[in-house]
């Protein structure tokens, strides 16, 4: 795929084994179906296990099982799940930067030893809940609480728009502590099959399809007092999973424009009208020329986050503006795609109108694009928009 400022030769050995077998598996496992997964609305669940055998879920953590790998390895796979489809890297985020390190970084050791091996592994899936119906961008203002009783807690509450949140074994609940001073928010690990807890599916998104979605609701649900995440208190601890989670998002977007980018490349030298290709046409060819621009400028990013984050230097305002900027570009980039394919552009046999559907999600979730703008205005001007 596209690498036009020869960013293949810094790779290791090892980021280009990750990043080879990821891309061998979305070819190979991912792209035949995928079109009829996101036209019926459903998720490839046979994918799941086979994503843990291959070592797919927070590859980038250590201990329990976990290989420890480079943060650059990390974002090469991330790029290729995406690449293969939003819905596949969302669900590799969300187990592995939204379940898996909040457990590997504030877990109990008990937590780690039950929780992480399993996920690792895909065996058991996980949810992260945060959004509720009333506070999406504001998770501050929260209004799902934890009551303390004698050796547990009693949440009650509703999250929104939670992927994976049907097919899950494990919700990690932000809550409200109700018991401690100033209701601190707290990590909760709730089973999905405990009494109180319902999950229902979001039908008939228009994007982000082959993903699926749901509510949790959480009325008078009881959880021991060794499910609460131990190592964090406040909103410290979901902003700094979405941190982890926006890092594999700013290499994963750039993985879908590179599939709208060599797709479309293909179809223009292939197809002719006029009695040429149509990449031989000037119109064309500054398309691809700013296509190709535009995505060499979001690797350049997240190739530098990567080195950031790997020396331990990462600011979350850093990686805003990679979020940001990839999630806009690969939106972009990909109706210029679905514009070059002509009215094939518009079916389900080709990717880039599913792409840029899945990227209305991407631009939207783990921070919209205006708020993660107001992150950058708050740190360059050191004047808060909003509290
Ligand atoms: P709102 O916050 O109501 O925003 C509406 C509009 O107002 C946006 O354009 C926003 O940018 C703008 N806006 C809001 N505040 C300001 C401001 N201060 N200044 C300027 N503009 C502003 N959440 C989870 O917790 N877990 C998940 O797994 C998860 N998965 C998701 C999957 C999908 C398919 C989708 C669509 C969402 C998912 N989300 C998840 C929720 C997602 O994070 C929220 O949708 C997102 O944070 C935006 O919240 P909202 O939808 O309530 O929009």
């Amino acid at each position: 795929m596209i690498d036009y400022l020869g960013l293949e030769a810094d790779l290791g050995e090892e980021e280009r084994m990750v990043r080879d077998t990821a891309r061998e598996f979305v070819e190979n496992e991912v792209a035949p179906d995928v079109g009829q997964h996101w036209i019926d609305g459903t998720f490839p669940m046979d994918l799941i296990t086979e994503m843990g055998e291959l070592g797919f879920y927070a590859p980038n953590l250590d201990g329990y099982g976990l290989p420890g790998l480079s943060e650059t390895a990390y974002g090469l796979l991330m790029q290729e799940l995406e690449a293969g489809d939003s819905g596949l890297r969302s669900m590799a985020s969300v187990q592995g930067a939204l379940v898996m390190y909040p457990i590997h970084a504030y877990g109990s050791d008990a937590q780690k030893a039950e929780w992480l091996p399993a996920l690792g592994g895909g065996e058991r899936v996980g949810c992260f809940g945060l959004t509720e119906p009333e506070h999406g961008s504001d998770p501050a203002a929260m209004e799902t609480t934890a009551e303390r009783d004698a050796d547990g807690y009693v949440l009650n509450g509703s999250k929104t728009w939670i992927t994976n949140a049907p097919i899950s074994d494990l919700a990690l609940v932000w809550a409200k502590d109700t018991s401690a001073d100033g209701d601190p928010v707290r990590g909760f690990l709730v089973e999905t099959d405990r009494d109180g807890v319902t999950t229902n599916e979001i039908d008939e998104k228009l994007s982000l399809r082959a993903s699926i979605t749901g509510e949790i609701s959480l009325q008078n649900a009881r959880v021991p007092a060794e499910n609460v995440l131990p190592g964090v208190e406040g909103m410290k601890g979901p902003l700094s999973c979405l941190t982890q989670a926006r890092y594999g998002i700013a290499w994963g977007t750039v993985g879908a424009a590179m599939d709208c980018f060599e797709t479309a490349l293909e179809y223009a030298t292939d197809r002719e009208q006029f009695g040429k290709p149509i990449a031989g046409f000037q119109l064309q060819q500054e398309k691809l020329a700013e296509m190709a621009t535009q995505i060499s400028l979001g690797q350049l990013l997240a190739h530098r986050l990567a080195e950031l984050k790997e020396r331990g230097d990462l600011r979350p305002e850093q990686v805003s503006m990679a979020k940001r900027n990839n999630a806009r570009m690969a939106r972009e980039q990909s109706r210029v795609a679905r514009e070059m394919l002509g009215g094939n552009g518009i079916t389900a046999d080709y990717s880039p109108m599913r792409h840029l559907t899945n990227l209305e999600t991407v631009y939207t979730y783990e921070g919209t694009d205006d708020i993660h703008s107001l992150i950058i205005g708050h740190d360059l001007t050191g004047i808060p928009a909003f509290e």
